[in-house]
């Protein structure tokens, strides 16, 4: 079982919360838009995704488990 962050970018208005929030799973590119750095998501930065889907304010991040 491995868990995965998505990022819908036509949600996505790139304020930013959720690289301050997993800022070792999710960085930003030179726009400020966001991009996952870890695919899966390392066991141990699953707290922290699930902090950044929960605080995105357009609900544009989604972590699923396949
Ligand atoms: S918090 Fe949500 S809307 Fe803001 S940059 Fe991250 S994914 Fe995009």
């Amino acid at each position: 079982m491995a868990w995965h962050l998505t990022i819908d970018r036509e949600a996505c208005s790139g304020h930013g919360l959720c690289y301050g929030e997993a800022p070792d799973v999710i960085d930003s590119d030179d726009q400020g838009d966001p991009v996952i750095l870890e695919d899966p998501v390392p066991e141990g930065e699953l707290e922290a995704a699930q902090r950044a889907v929960q605080m995105c304010p357009e609900q544009a991040l989604t972590l699923s488990e396949d």
